[in-house]
């Protein structure tokens, strides 16, 4: 689908949003890690597997965020062609010619 051009009311960046998975997979990998490793401990070890099958679920099942592929910010993108996102081009073009 096309997608228009947008501007990050943070950095200024214009471009697409990029669409990132909520949490990361880093945590999801060490929950599923420390789960298997804490079943030598039952109701522990079980109990942080559940946690950890619920964290990859809702990173599956979560919209993804879209944030600015400049600053990572999350809901700062801003279509180009509002009225609010061309004063803020406008801006960030006055910022270079000074
Ligand atoms: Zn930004």
């Amino acid at each position: 689908m096309f997608e228009k051009e947008k501007i990050c009311k943070n950095c200024g960046r214009v471009g697409k949003g990029k669409s990132k998975v909520r949490g990361t997979l880093s945590m999801e990998f060490s929950l599923w890690i420390l789960g298997l490793v804490l079943l030598i401990l039952p109701p522990l070890g079980v109990l942080v597997l559940i946690f950890a099958l619920f964290y990859s679920l809702y990173r599956l099942v979560a919209p993804r965020a879209v944030v600015c592929p400049s600053c990572e910010l999350e809901n700062s993108m801003i279509p180009l062609d509002s009225p609010v996102g061309q004063k803020l081009l406008q801006e960030s073009e006055g910022e270079k010619n000074n």
